[in-house]
C-alpha cells in the first residue's frame, strides 16, 4: 500500500514539524479543512459530504451554505440505487464520476460511500446505505472506492461501524456479538479497507459495546488497524470525539466537527497541553501525522509527484449521462399483472399522472447527502420531454406535503448533534389538521383526472422529510394518506401504474389489487427520464431488490424484539439474522423477497455443473450453467449464488444458521433467444463462518447446497456438494 521511499520522506518531515504544526493537522481548522503547513509545503485537507455528490461549498466557519453559483453539481442516484443494479461495472463508473467531481470541485477527501447496514427499515439515512447483506456490499463498495480513488480523491468509507439507526446517534450504545460484527457488519468496511484500499474511514457517532466507535480501541485499534493492517486515515465523524486521552491513544488521525471553536476540539489545544505536561506521549501525534502524510503522498498533495495529480472536472455530459445510465439499471419492476407495463404510447392521448413525487425534487435534501443539483428531471419533466406534444400530460398533486416547522436557529445537522435530545422519527409532523381541506380537493381533483384520462400513473413514496439523516422513522406506513388515495385511485382505473419512490420499503395494505408496480430509489438528476424511458418501454428494467420488502414492520426481527430505536442502548439479539437471512430461515411471508426484480422479457436458467477444485494452497468451487434470454426484448439479469448448509460437521455455534446465503452473483446482459453459459467461482470463505475461540473464519465441513438463483426465493438450480 506504501513504499518504503515515501515512508522515510514521511519520517523526515515529521522530524521537522513542530509540535504545534503537528496538532493542527489533526483536528478540523474549518468545518470542511483541517490546518496546512506552509512552511513544509503542507497543504490543509480539503472534505465534502456526500453520498450523491459533491456538497455544496461551506463557510469555512460557519454551518451555512456560501451560496455561489460555482457550485452545482451532477446529482448521481443514492447508494441503495446503486446497489439494485447489482452492477460491479456501475459502482466502479460511480466511483470514478464522483472522484472526478470531487477533485473537480478541489476536494482531498469524499465522504462516501456510506455503506452501513439496513438492519431495519426505519432507519432515517437508510436510503444513503447499500443493502442489508454485506456480500453484496462489499463487491459494490470495492470497485467503487477504487473507482474515486483513481482521481487522486481519498475515499472515505463511513460510518465504522455498526451504525444503523439514527435515533440518539451520537449517544447510542450498540451492543453486538462478535460472530455478528464479523460476519454482517465488518465485511463491508474490511473490503474496502483490504480489497478497495480506502485512504480514509470515518467512525461512527455510536458506541460499540460501550466505546464510542470514533475513539475506539477495539475497533481502531485492535479490528481495522492491527487485524486488516489498515495504514490509512481515520478521522471522526463531527462531533464523534468525546475524549482527549482515548482519542491520543485510539487509532484516530484527525477529529472534526460541526463547532467553529476549533481550537477548543478535543484533539486541539487540550491534547497539545497534555503533550506538552508529558501526560500524552508525542509520538501518539506522530503516528497521526504519519498516516495523514501517508495519505497525502498517496493523493499526490506533497512530494515530487505532485505536479502529476489529477485536477478532475464536474458537470460533464459524460457525469450526467453516467447518472442516467445507473438510474436506468436501477429501477425495480416489483409487480405487472396483464403485461400493463409497458404503457402503449400509441394507444395513449390524455395521462393522468397523480402524486407529489411526480413533480417535486429531491436533491436537495435528506442531510448531509443533500446536493445543489445542477438539474433534476422530475418524473413529470420526463414523461413530458419524451412524449412531446402528441400527448395530454396532466398533473394532479394527490396529497398535501405539509410544510417543515423548523425551530432551530442554526443548520439541523450542526443543531443534530448538539442536544442529546435529537428528534425521533415523528411523523406528527404531518398530522396538521389544516390540511385535512386541502387533502379533500386534492383527492376529488386526483379522482376526477383519473376517471377521464387513458391511463394513470401513480408517482408517491417518501421524500426526504422521511429519508433523513439525524431522524428514524416511526413506522412503515405511507405518509400523507396515500394508501387510502392509491385504493381509491385502483377503483377508478386497476390498471393505474404505481410509481413509489423511497429509502426503504413500506406497508402496501393496496398490493393485491394493484397491477403494476415500480420502485424507484433517489436515482438523481435523470430519474425521472429513466423513469418515463422505462414505463414506456424505451429502457427494460434489471434491477433487484438489495433488501427484503416485508409486509409489515413487526415482521423484522430487531423491530419485532424491540431492539431499535432506543435512546440508550441497542442490543442486536437477532445476531446473524439480519434481513433475507432471518424471512428466508423463518418463512416470514413478505411483499418483495431479496434480490427480487422483474423485466419485460424472460430467463431460462440450465444445466448446472458445480465441482471441486483443489490445489496445494486453496480449493474452490467452479460452477457453471446456462442463461437464456427467453423473450423478444433485449435485457439483463442478475444470477444469484446463495450457499445453504444441509448438514454441518461439529458443533458450530448453538445458534441457529441462516437457511442460506448470497456468496456470488453476475449480471448478465443477453440479446433475445441469446443463451450464455455463465461461470462462477466460489471459494473457501464462502463455506466458512466465523469462529470466535480461534478469531478467524474457519472452513465448516459438511454437506451444503449449491443453488442459483433469480431472487433470495426463486431457486432455479440446486446442487450438493460435500466439503471434508
Ligand atoms: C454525518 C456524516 C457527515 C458529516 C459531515 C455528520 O453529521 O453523520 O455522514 O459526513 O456530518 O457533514
Amino acid at each position: 500500500m506504501s513504499n518504503a521511499k515515501s515512508e522515510e520522506q514521511i519520517n523526515d518531515i515529521i522530524e521537522k514539524l513542530t509540535l504545534e504544526e503537528k496538532n493542527g493537522m489533526i483536528h478540523g481548522a474549518g468545518l470542511f479543512r483541517t490546518e496546512g503547513v506552509k512552511r513544509l509545503d503542507i497543504p490543509s485537507v480539503k472534505m465534502s459530504d456526500g453520498s450523491m455528490g459533491v456538497r455544496a461549498e461551506f463557510a469555512d466557519a460557519e454551518w451555512v451554505n456560501v451560496g455561489l453559483t460555482g457550485d452545482y453539481v451532477t446529482y448521481f442516484p443514492c447508494n441503495s440505487a446503486i446497489a439494485s443494479t447489482w452492477s460491479r461495472e456501475l459502482a466502479a463508473k460511480f466511483g470514478k464520476m464522483l472522484g472526478e467531481e470531487s477533485r473537480g470541485r478541489g476536494k482531498d477527501m469524499i465522504l462516501a460511500p456510506s455503506i452501513n447496514i439496513k438492519r431495519t427499515p426505519l432507519c432515517g439515512r437508510n436510503y444513503e446505505y447499500m443493502s442489508e447483506d454485506p456480500r453484496l456490499i462489499e463487491e459494490l463498495v470495492v470497485p467503487m472506492v477504487q473507482g474515486i480513488q483513481e482521481n487522486d480523491v481519498a475515499a472515505c468509507v463511513k460510518h465504522f461501524a455498526a451504525n444503523s439507526q439514527e435515533t440518539e446517534r451520537l449517544w447510542i450504545n450498540t451492543l453486538v456479538d462478535e460472530q455478528t460484527l464479523q460476519e454482517i457488519y465488518y465485511p463491508g468496511f474490511k473490503a474496502a479497507v483490504q480489497k478497495g484500499g480506502c485512504y480514509a474511514l470515518m467512525g461512527a457517532y455510536n458506541l460499540l459495546n460501550g466505546e464510542h466507535c470514533c475513539t475506539s480501541k477495539y475497533l481502531l485499534n485492535k479490528v481495522l488497524r492491527s487485524q486488516w493492517g489498515y495504514d490509512g486515515v481515520v478521522i471522526s465523524d463531527w462531533g464523534g470525539v468525546h475524549d482527549t486521552i482515548q482519542a491520543s491513544e485510539a487509532g484516530i488521525d484527525i477529529e472534526m466537527d460541526v463547532k467553529n471553536n476549533f481550537s477548543e476540539y478535543k484533539m486541539a489545544d487540550v491534547l497539545l497541553k497534555k503533550v506538552k505536561n508529558k501526560e500524552v506521549k508525542e509520538s501518539l501525534i506522530d503516528q497521526k501525522v504519519c498516516n495523514i502524510l501517508r495519505m497525502m503522498f498517496r493523493l499526490r498533495m506533497v512530494g515530487k509527484e505532485k505536479s502529476e495529480r489529477k485536477s478532475g472536472s464536474y458537470n460533464t455530459r459524460q457525469h450526467q449521462e453516467a447518472a442516467l445510465g445507473i438510474a436506468r439499471e436501477s429501477l425495480i419492476l416489483l409487480k405487472n399483472q396483464d403485461e400493463v407495463l409497458p404503457l402503449k404510447e400509441k394507444k395513449i392521448k390524455r395521462i393522468a399522472l397523480i402524486g407529489q413525487n411526480a413533480a417535486v425534487t429531491h436533491a436537495n435534501g435528506g442531510g448531509s447527502s443533500e446536493i445543489k443539483a445542477l438539474y433534476e428531471i422530475t418524473p413529470l419533466m420526463g414523461i413530458k420531454k419524451m412524449l412531446g406534444g402528441n400527448v395530454e400530460v396532466n398533473y394532479a398533486p394527490g396529497y398535501v406535503i405539509p410544510k417543515k416547522i423548523n425551530n432551530s436557529e442554526i443548520n439541523w445537522q450542526a443543531d443534530s448533534t448538539m442536544h442529546r435530545e435529537a428528534e425521533t422519527g415523528n411523523n406528527e409532523l404531518h398530522k396538521d389538521n389544516q390540511n385535512v381541506t386541502l387533502q379533500k380537493q386534492y383527492l376529488t381533483e386526483a379522482v376526477e383526472l383519473a376517471k377521464n384520462s387513458d391511463a394513470v400513473i401513480y408517482v408517491g413514496g417518501l421524500n426526504h422529510d422521511y429519508d433523513t439523516e439525524g431522524m428514524d422513522r416511526a413506522d412503515m406506513k405511507l405518509p400523507y394518506a396515500q394508501d387510502y388515495l392509491i385504493e381509491t385511485l385502483l377503483q377508478v382505473n386497476p390498471d393505474t401504474v404505481l410509481v413509489l419512490y423511497g429509502g426503504s420499503p413500506v406497508e402496501m395494505p393496496w398490493l393485491k389489487k394493484a397491477k403494476a408496480l415500480l420502485w424507484s430509489y433517489y436515482a438523481g438528476m435523470e430519474g425521472g427520464t429513466a423513469l418515463a424511458e422505462t414505463l414506456f418501454g424505451k429502457n427494460n428494467p434489471c434491477g433487484k431488490l438489495a433488501e427484503t420488502f416485508i409486509r409489515e414492520q413487526k415482521q423484522c426481527p430487531a423491530l419485532s424484539i424491540g431492539t431499535f430505536g432506543k435512546r440508550d442502548q441497542v442490543e442486536y439479539k437477532e445476531g446473524v439474522m439480519v434481513g433475507y437471512r432471518y424471512y428466508d430461515t423463518y418463512d416470514t411471508k413478505v411483499n418483495f423477497c431479496f434480490g427480487y426484480g422483474l423485466s419485460f422479457t424472460s430467463f431460462k436458467y440450465g444445466n448446472l455443473k458445480a465441482e471441486e477444485k483443489k490445489t496445494k494452497e486453496k480449493r474452490c468451487i467452479t460452477l457453471s450453467f446456462d442463461l437464456k434470454n427467453t423473450g423478444n426484448l433485449a435485457g439483463k439479469e442478475t444470477a444469484q449464488i446463495y450457499v445453504a448448509p444441509v448438514s454441518q460437521e461439529g458443533n458450530l455455534c448453538e445458534k441457529r444458521r441462516p437457511a442460506h446465503e448470497l456468496k456470488n452473483f453476475i449480471k448478465v446482459s443477453l440479446k433475445p433467444q441469446e443463451q450464455q453459459r455463465i461461470t462462477l467461482n466460489l471459494t473457501e470463505l464462502d463455506f466458512s463462518s466465523y469462529n470466535v475461540k480461534q478469531q478467524a473464519f474457519s472452513l465448516v465441513k459438511g454437506v451444503y447446497e449449491i443453488q442459483v438463483a433469480a431472487s433470495s426465493r426463486e431457486i432455479l438450480l440446486r446442487q450438493e456438494i460435500s466439503l471434508d
